[in-house]
């Protein structure tokens, strides 16, 4: 079988490459590395041993992703491809909304004249909103998204769950991920993010390895119990094992079906300070700051559909992760550098 991949060079989409491959599947990625190296997808190689097809082609260009389809039969697409800073969508909502839903739509598209109906899209805890009260599951009510990369994702959910009632022969499987961290084991692919990063985990090895003075813990006093916000933190490698899960399920009939990909427990920011500090063996220098505005206290998934339905469990726990993450950093100081 062979799946396509889009946006296979970032971050999930690599670690899922490698998935794939050491299962034995044939793979085709197709990414325009504008958040990505080309660097990654040679790690890709090196750790698997097997080389595949890629395709340097933007998801909205229909001609280039056409290509793509037309040289091998696909099975299904993974589909990664997308925008993903939340504070930087507030900014550009057209380029977020262009390139998020305009490329799902070419990528479903093309993909429906190519014969192939079958997709696994990256969401997002996001889709949850503001109201709902964690741990979250796949029963409550989505949508009040608080900025425009969030709504990208509930609203291509709402368009792929369209999709499958005007035509059922599609099968449609919506990840909805919570907090990705950690990286391959090898230290060989890992998080690499342009600029100043977002992100809490990708601060922290920054910080640690000395490329930032100080990491700012946003907020502590929340309603928890040390005060800062709690979020489910899940290995990246767990977390692509998930969609192979998730599609050997798409297979068996089509259907649209949503997962929470998250391990059930949360952690606190300072708990990952800690957990981070025991896995580089220093302190790292952090101090106390303001909230973030739309933060919410806490954050954390009810697994058990996928445990249930998938057989798929996070198997690595938050010192995997801690340790993997500085592996990755301390190994590539500069990320990949191409
Ligand atoms: P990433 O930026 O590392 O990977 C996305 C990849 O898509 C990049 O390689 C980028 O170059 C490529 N890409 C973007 N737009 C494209 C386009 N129009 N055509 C072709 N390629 C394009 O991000 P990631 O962390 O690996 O996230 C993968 C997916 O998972 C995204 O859709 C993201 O929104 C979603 N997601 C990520 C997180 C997270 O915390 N990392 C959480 C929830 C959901
Ligand atoms: N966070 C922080 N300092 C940072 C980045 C993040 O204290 O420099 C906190 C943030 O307030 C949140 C948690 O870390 O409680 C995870 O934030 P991240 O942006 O990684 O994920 P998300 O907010 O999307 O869950």
């Amino acid at each position: 079988m062979r799946f396509l991949v889009t946006g296979g060079a970032g971050y999930i989409g690599s670690h899922t490459c490698v998935e794939l491959l050491n299962a034995g599947y044939d793979i085709t990625v197709v990414d325009n590395l504008y958040n990505s190296k080309r660097a990654s997808l040679d790690r890709v190689k090196e750790i698997t041993g097997k080389d595949f097809k890629f395709f340097e082609c933007d998801i909205r260009d229909k001609e280039g992703l056409t290509k793509a389809f037309k040289e091998d039969k696909i099975d299904a697409v993974i589909h990664f491809a997308g925008l993903k800073a939340v504070g930087e969508s507030v900014y550009k909502p057209l380029e977020y909304y262009d390139n998020n839903i305009g490329g799902t739509l070419t990528l479903c598209e093309v993909m429906r004249e190519n014969g192939c109906k079958n997709i696994v899209f990256s969401s997002s805890a996001t889709v949850y909103g503001t109201e709902n009260e964690s741990p979250l599951n796949e029963e409550m009510k989505t949508g009040g998204t608080t900025n425009p990369y969030g709504t990208t994702k509930y609203m291509i959910e709402l368009i792929l769950k369209d999709l499958y009632v005007a035509d059922n022969e599609w099968s449609i499987t919506l990840l909805r991920y919570f907090n990705p961290i950690g990286a391959h084991e090898s230290g060989k692919i890992g998080e690499n993010p342009n600029g100043i990063p977002n992100n809490l985990l990708p601060y922290v090895t920054q910080v640690a390895i000395g490329k930032l003075p100080c990491l700012t813990v946003f907020g502590n006093d929340y309603d928890t119990p040390d005060g800062t916000c709690i979020r489910d933190y899940i290995h990246v490698v767990d977390l692509a094992k998930g969609h192979l899960k998730a599609l050997e399920d798409s297979f068996k009939s089509n259907r649209v079906e949503v997962f929470n990909l998250g391990t059930g427990n949360g952690y606190s920011v300072l708990q990952i300070i800690e957990a981070f500090e025991k896995a580089c063996g220093f302190k790292l220098n952090y101090k106390i700051g303001p909230r973030r505005a739309g933060d919410l206290a806490r954050l954390y998934s009810n697994p058990t559909k996928a445990k249930e339905k998938l057989g798929w469990v996070a198997e690595k726990n938050i010192d995997d992760m801690c340790a993997d993450s500085w592996r990755w950093q301390k190994n590539n100081p500069n990320g990949f550098e191409d």
